[in-house]
């Protein structure tokens, strides 16, 4: 539940809290008693949390009572233990004077009976989910998590386990592509690597189609590549081969599949290179697959002004560059950020060491001491 977006209004029915109760361990007073301090009353009994006092307390008299335990009838207020001399079973004073509802925790200081407590559109964090069990909403209604088809392309690539041959490399974006699918709240079918086989990949993409919300393709989607993906879904999708002025990621596709029950699956095409996989899904298909979910803001992550500890060179290229930062805050406040090493589009162990990703515009690069806007990851 946690990330998932709110679709109706969800309206308290119960108040949180559902009694008046005491923040602390103290004594239970009538404030009108306790207006100096030293003043002695009796103790009338002990009243745990999760119990109620039967008894009423009256002038002179107080109850010992528990953090998260219901004030008893009479009393208006709370003399914590530290503030308290017990001087017998039956006997404390009060070594500080009360005012009326000191330590009492009133009916729907949290969450009143009738607020909205979440509006249509809101996301549900961690906390979020303690408030629903908090007013016994035990169900609510949301977006759904998307349910998201990848699949890999390549000749080369291997994905069992099995020993490399000459020419052969281990599949690595299925795996990263999965758990990032995971982390934007998303559900997956996992296809694994197909086979060039026109046909099988048609079927394949038709089928899947029917029971997923989106598909992501890795691999294929260069400027004269003649791989199967793009064959097909050239001829099955309505497709857009993109080439972008970023680097990494510059080829991408996107487009939309019609399955045989009219509905209309996007699909996201990311190149096979692993950081422009993973910077293509960051920076486009995620923001949608979001919108899909319900969000309306922070699509995207959020973004700081950082100071650049170490130069960023690059070349003039007409692109803006993400490079792989990692950023921590210094003394003054400030983000500061430097390279985590080898910047190409097939290192992604530097990406892996990265924090952030810092927006490099074209140009020779950037100094020490400049600044860039960088993306937080984590
Ligand atoms: P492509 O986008 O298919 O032209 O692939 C570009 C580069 O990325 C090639 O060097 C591929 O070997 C590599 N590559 C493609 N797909 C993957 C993958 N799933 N895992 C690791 N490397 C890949
Ligand atoms: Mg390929």
């Amino acid at each position: 539940m946690s990330g998932r977006v709110v679709a109706q209004d969800v309206v308290a029915k119960e108040s949180v809290p559902p009694f008046a109760n005491t923040a602390v361990d103290g004594f239970a007073v009538r404030a009108q008693d306790v207006d100096k301090p030293g003043v002695e009353l009796e103790v009338l009994g002990v009243i745990g949390a999760g119990h109620v006092a039967a008894y009423q307390i009256g002038a002179g008299q107080s109850a010992r009572i528990m953090t998260g335990a219901s004030m008893p009838r009479g009393a208006d207020a709370v003399v914590m233990i530290e503030d308290a001399t017990v001087l017998s079973a039956t006997r404390v004073r009060c070594n500080k004077p009360a005012k009326v509802g000191d330590a009492v925790r009133e009916v729907g200081e949290d969450v009143r009976a009738g607020d909205v407590v979440f509006k249509a559109g809101e996301v549900i964090n961690s906390a979020g989910i303690g408030v629903l069990a908090g007013i016994n909403a035990r169900k609510v209604s949301s977006y759904p998590r998307l349910r998201v088809a990848m699949l890999s392309t390549g000749d080369e690539l291997v994905i069992d386990g099995s020993t490399l041959r000459p020419g052969q490399i281990r599949e690595s974006n299925l795996t990263m592509l999965a758990s990032m699918i995971e982390d934007t709240g998303c559900e997956i079918i996992n296809l694994g690597i197909v086979d060039d086989d026109e046909e099988r990949l048609e079927v394949a993409l038709r089928e899947v189609a029917t029971r997923c919300d989106a598909i992501v393709t890795s691999g294929g989607v260069g400027q004269g590549d003649f791989d199967i993906v793009k064959i097909v879904l050239s001829r099955i999708a309505e497709m857009h081969w993109m080439q972008m002025a970023i680097k990494p990621a510059k080829p991408f596709a996107f487009g939309k599949l019609k399955t045989s029950d009219s509905r209309v699956v996007p699909i996201f095409g990311l190149p096979g290179n692993p950081v422009s996989s993973m910077i293509s899904f960051e920076l486009l298909a995620r923001p949608a697959l979001r919108k899909m979910m319900g969000h309306t803001v922070d699509l995207r992550r959020p973004t700081v002004r950082a100071i650049v500890d170490a130069p960023m060179k690059r070349k003039q290229d007409g692109k803006v560059h993400f490079m792989r930062v990692f950023g921590r805050f210094g003394e003054d406040g400030r983000l500061h950020v430097r390279d985590t090493g080898p910047q190409g589009s097939h290192q992604l162990a530097a990406t892996a060491q990265a924090n952030g990703l810092a927006f490099v515009p074209d140009g020779q690069g950037l100094a020490a001491g400049a600044e860039v806007e960088v993306m937080l990851l984590g």
